[in-house]
């Protein structure tokens, strides 16, 4: 309740007091009781209203807007700190207006960029002929590649700008979105999806062609019977393969994994991993050796860290040629080195760069041969980067592979 409000209440009841006490018929009394009452009450209505909406904006504006706002300063922090490029164009197709953003995406700088020529600009005929059609009034949406030493993706909305009295846009607006890392994405999944596809088609081509051949009689000789079970179970077994290591690898770069990271004595560990493959190794006559010192640990997820052991010794294995050795060893240091080697084909160091990307091999037809799916090497990558650390390659060709896994200690987690 308001001041005025108490004030109002104990006024009327002390005037109606009053005339209650000087004597005079009931009724003039009683109507004037009323009226001042009306009166008071009409009086409270009025002083206790609550203001309108926009007066109250108003006084909070008064209190707190300067008298004239900063709109220059407002749209050029905006421009700037804008993540689009930005590129203003007069009618003689001199830029007029343009952003950071701008700047790097044309390697210019300010000075440089503004009162130019668009042509001196850009070279590219996309980006003049929307800007061409924006000043005939007509918008335009393309898309831009750019050349360089990186290839960046844009898309480039141009737009009028309204010029006086009828007399055709005055300018041209120009907003550069990058689409670099959606191009790249996209461009990534789709060769994805088409390896993951021949990958599985190939084996799934040859189980149809031999269950085939069985249905239309090879059936009824048992010698070529079982020899073609034999390869439709290699196929199935492969694609069984192919589709464990692709859920694997899903799941670790989705990040569905969890570690349980501890002190794990390496000598056994390793040769558990080389003994699973002895049996590979012998039929190739490939001598598997380790290296690694009685008391060695390594601060790891047993299970993950066995995982990329067998992969790296595996192929050692695979690439190897006959009478050849795979050697593990440990180094410590900064972080523990854990050593898989072979003296077999070696890899030329071109390809060394997309290793470890999936699905890449450098003999896809060889590593088909060996049962390989070419995702061996991106598991084990992920692994290692799970564990806080990478694997690494040196290679050469007739001598040999060593990768390396680095491992980080526990303490500096
Ligand atoms: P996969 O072994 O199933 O083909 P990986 O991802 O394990 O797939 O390896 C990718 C490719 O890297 C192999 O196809 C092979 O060309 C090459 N590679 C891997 N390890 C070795 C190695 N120790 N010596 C030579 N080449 C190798």
């Amino acid at each position: 309740m308001t001041k005025r409000v108490i004030f109002a209440i104990v006024g009327w009841t002390i005037l109606t007091i009053v005339f209650l006490l000087v004597p005079s018929s009931s009724t003039p009394r009683l109507i004037f009781a009323v009226l001042t009452a009306l009166i008071v009450l009409i009086g409270i209505l009025v002083t206790n209203r609550k203001p309108k909406f926009s007066e109250t904006a108003n006084k909070e504006l008064d209190k707190t807007e300067p008298t004239s706002f900063p709109v220059d300063a407002l749209f050029a922090a905006t421009i700037d700190s804008m993540r689009e490029g930005l590129l203003v164009v007069n009618r003689d197709m001199r830029v007029v207006a343009s952003n950071p953003q701008a700047y790097r995406l044309f390697g210019a700088t300010p000075r440089a960029i503004n009162r130019q020529r668009l042509t001196e600009l850009t070279r590219n005929p996309e980006i003049y002929k929307a800007y061409l059609d924006a000043l005939r009034g007509v918008d335009r949406s393309v898309k831009v590649d750019t050349v360089g030493p990186e290839r960046l993706v844009f898309e480039l909305r141009v737009t009028p700008l309204p010029g006086q009295n009828g007399s055709g846009p005055s300018g041209a607006l120009g907003v550069f979105v990058d689409i670099t890392r959606t191009e790249r994405l996209e461009s990534v999944r789709q060769e994805f999806l088409s390896n993951v596809s021949h990958e599985l088609r190939t084996p799934l081509t040859s189980i149809l062609a031999f269950v085939e051949t069985l249905e239309t009689g090879a059936l009824e000789d048992p010698e070529s019977s079982r020899r073609f079970l034999s390869i439709i179970r290699k196929n199935a077994s492969r694609m069984h393969g192919l589709v464990d290591e692709l859920l694997e690898l899903t799941a670790i770069e989705g990040g569905n994994v969890r570690l349980r990271a501890a002190e794990v004595e390496l000598r056994p560990l390793v040769e558990e991993s080389i003994s699973s493959l002895a049996a590979k190794a012998e039929a190739r006559g490939i001598r598997l050796v380790n290296e690694v010192r009685e008391g060695t640990s390594v601060y790891a997820d047993a299970r993950r860290l066995e995982r990329m052991l067998v992969n790296l010794v595996d192929n050692g294995i695979k690439f190897n040629k006959a009478n050849g050795q795979v050697t593990v060893k440990h180094e410590s240091g900064a972080r523990d080195r854990i050593i898989v080697e072979d003296d077999g084909d070696g890899i030329p160091q071109h390809h060394l760069e997309r290793l470890f990307e999936r699905f890449y091999r450098v003999d896809r037809a060889r590593s088909s041969d060996m049962g390989g799916t070419g995702l061996g090497l991106a598991i084990v990558k992920h692994l290692a980067l799970l564990h806080g650390g990478e694997v690494t390659v040196v290679s050469e060709l007739e001598k040999g592979t060593a990768f390396t896994i680095h491992l980080p200690h526990a303490l500096d987690e």
